[in-house]
């Protein structure tokens, strides 16, 4: 019955979008913002909320703990997001007592709100919101929306709270109004919503309301796919027993502690316990993951050519098999069976370099992507997949017989047949058919048929990947001792690693590799093929879809790197790139507003069409972040860019303050010492 009327809701909702069905013998407004779309997607009575002006109350409980945050006073000890969580509202009376009433007006300004009016419309208030949660990756606004995803699970607006995602909000009660503006899902916001009532409580009325409407948006919406991320199951092989987190969710960053291994979660986190043994999901950003992937897979590579054919078929290969595991909740596991996955706390330069260099390209056949299987020695044949035409069975060109591609095992009938739990019904064993690439097909096991896959499987599980390494065997019996000859590393399918070195180390690019392995395909940010152009000036190197109008930002990039250059005495060499639309830029980053650029060490990412003030901002950081040393904190970063740049902000007057105090000079040299000393 209940999904029935949901479904009913869901109809409406499509046809007009107004949700006034939901709000019967009720008055007040709402307004549902759609981030991905960046539109008002739902609403009950619009005029209103844009024009009646109402008592916020608690709702803006957040944006002064932001102005708090901002001014730089904020302490993790202090425990916001409890005190948030449960509108407390001595803890927020202290926090205003402490801050300088300019603080407070420019934190609320940060977001279009006026401190000091009383009232605002519902529409100010929904703006606000989005102003606050384009934010909601930046670390230090953490307690924010932590404060935020504990009221709706246990606080004041635990009846917000819906099975099919996590929402995260607030709740305010006034004399004359019932307030809730609140986000789902709480990881990764798409939906905002503000929401008021002329009578009744925020947490006892608006917040069941925003109940309703959030199951009526996710229940049509099961899967809200986001391409930028990657949810992957860690140690999913061997489970911790043992783990210095309890059930729960956390941030990018917390520390893993298993014991036996320690990590920085790179993604948010999940934790659950089930049978005795912790299950750690992440949801990590594509191109981190492709990082981890060429960390656990590639690491042995020479040259920059083949890094990057791998980078572009891990990516390719993340994109193909997304949700391979979905019965279990997640898109991969983080051992071969996927990919092997290693996150580090020391990332190699040149394994990310080749992540970067080719970020967002995938391999595209037929306007999907395409099944880019690899593997580690083709062993001279390289195997076919189903009727993928680019997966052909057929010699490998590339492929040389050096020492490293053959292997031997030796074992005994009695030991194998023992550990495979196998009885032993003749002592014979041997390759009854084989692939026309000569891969063993068929096997006798001790009389038993079995086939040479499942074998190597059962084999890789229980005694060791490294003992099979391939099915291009020949198997010996003398007496009881059973030697296994072969050639090859992996199951020959797709691109060979070691015959992709051997290409790129005869000067071959990374596009003739994948076109050798992947033969028909193409590379391409999507599917129309759209591809990276390189500009050059003697400092910069430009990566772009549109050539033509991107040589005017190139040749201003160049003025202005050589004017910051001189400014802060440092030299780089940045590498810009400028997505093809505002999307593609945020898959790749993750950046929902339409102000900023990414940038990571001497990386600059741009959406298209930046302002040339946006494109000097993000420079300046590129040209900072090449010469620190040290990990200078977050504030300094930011607000150092800012106060060199004459921009407002309160990380920029703190850096004002240092850079006044010390002179310009010191600051930068400090900057570039190996220890930080701010
Ligand atoms: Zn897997
Ligand atoms: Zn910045």
């Amino acid at each position: 019955m209940l999904r029935f009327s949901a479904w009913i809701l869901f109809a409406s909702l499509a046809l007009s979008q107004d949700l006034k069905p939901l709000f019967i013998n009720r008055s007040g407004s709402a307004l549902v913002y759609d981030l991905k779309a960046s539109k008002t997607i739902a609403f009950w009575n619009q005029p209103r909320a844009n024009t009646l002006p109402l008592r916020p109350g608690s709702v803006l409980k957040p944006f002064t703990l932001a102005a708090f945050i901002e001014a730089g006073l904020y302490k993790a000890s202090l425990k916001a997001p409890e005190a948030l969580a449960y509108s407390n509202n001595e803890f927020f009376d202290q926090l205003i007592a402490r801050m300088e009433a300019a603080d407070l007006e420019r934190g609320y300004a940060r977001f279009g709100l006026n401190y000091r009016a009383p009232t605002l419309t519902l529409n100010d208030l929904l703006n606000a919101t989005k102003r606050l949660i384009t934010r909601h990756r930046e670390e230090r606004l953490r307690p924010i929306f932590a404060g935020m995803e504990e009221a709706v699970s246990y606080g004041t607006a635990r009846l917000a709270a819906i099975p099919a995602t996590t929402v995260a909000g607030k709740t305010g009660t006034t004399s004359t109004s019932a307030v809730f503006i609140g986000y789902a899902p709480a990881a990764q916001p798409r939906y905002l919503l503000v929401l008021h009532l002329d009578s009744g409580s925020g947490g006892g009325d608006a917040a069941p309301y925003a109940a309703k409407i959030f199951s009526s948006l996710f229940a049509t919406q099961p899967e809200t796919f986001d391409p930028s991320k990657v949810s992957l199951r860690l140690f999913w092989q061997n489970p911790p027993t043992s783990l210095n987190l309890k059930p729960g969710n956390y941030p990018e960053g917390t520390l893993i502690d298993t014991g036996l291994t320690k990590l920085k979660s790179p993604g948010t986190l999940k934790v659950e316990f089930k049978d005795n043994r912790y299950l750690l999901t992440t949801q990590v950003p594509l191109e981190d993951y492709v990082s981890a992937v060429l960390h656990g897979e590639a690491s042995g590579f020479k040259a920059n050519a083949s890094r990057q054919a791998m980078a572009i078929a891990a990516r390719t290969y993340a994109a193909h098999f997304r949700r391979r595991h979905s019965e279990e909740g997640f898109d991969f596991c983080d051992t071969t069976h996927c990919q092997d996955a290693r996150f580090t706390l020391n990332e190699r330069k040149d394994l990310r370099d080749a992540v970067e260099s080719t970020t967002s390209e995938l391999l595209w056949f037929e306007g999907k992507t395409a099944a880019t299987y690899y593997h580690a020695d083709s062993g001279g044949w390289l195997e076919s997949a189903g009727d993928a035409p680019y997966l052909k069975r057929r010699k490998d060109p590339w492929w040389q017989d050096q020492p490293d591609a053959h292997w031997t095992w030796s074992t005994s009938i009695a030991q194998l047949a023992s550990t495979l739990n196998l009885s032993v019904i003749k002592p014979t064993f041997g390759v009854t058919s084989r692939e026309p690439s000569g891969r063993a097909r068929s096997l006798d096991v001790f009389g038993h048929p079995a086939e040479a896959a499942a074998f190597r499987l059962l084999v890789g599980r229980t005694i060791g990947w490294e003992k099979l390494p391939s099915r291009l065997f020949e198997v010996s019996l003398k007496q009881k001792a059973i030697t296994f000859t072969g050639v090859g590393r992996g199951h020959g399918i797709g691109l060979p690693q070691t015959s992709a070195e051997r290409m790129a180390a005869k000067a071959k690019t990374h596009v003739e590799i994948l076109a050798e392995y992947y033969p028909g395909t193409r590379i391409g940010i999507n599917a129309s093929g759209l591809h990276w152009t390189s500009l050059k000036t003697p400092r910069i190197t430009l990566f772009t879809t549109n050539p033509s109008r991107d040589n005017q930002v190139l040749a201003q990039a160049e003025k202005d790197l050589v004017a910051l250059e001189a400014l802060t005495g440092f030299n780089a060499n940045p590498v810009i790139r400028i997505y093809p639309s505002r999307e593609a830029f945020r898959d790749a980053t993750g950046i929902l507003d339409r102000v900023h650029g990414a940038t990571r060490g001497r990386n600059v990412k741009l959406p298209p069409n930046s302002k040339p003030h946006t494109i000097r901002h993000e420079l300046l950081h590129a040209l900072l972040e090449s010469n620190a040393t040290a990990s200078h904190p977050q504030w300094l970063r930011e607000g150092l860019v800012q106060a060199l740049l004459k921009e407002k902000s309160a990380d920029a007057d703190r850096a004002s303050a240092l850079i006044a105090r010390q002179g310009l000079k010191q600051v930068l040299q400090s900057w570039h010492s190996s220890n930080s000393p701010f």
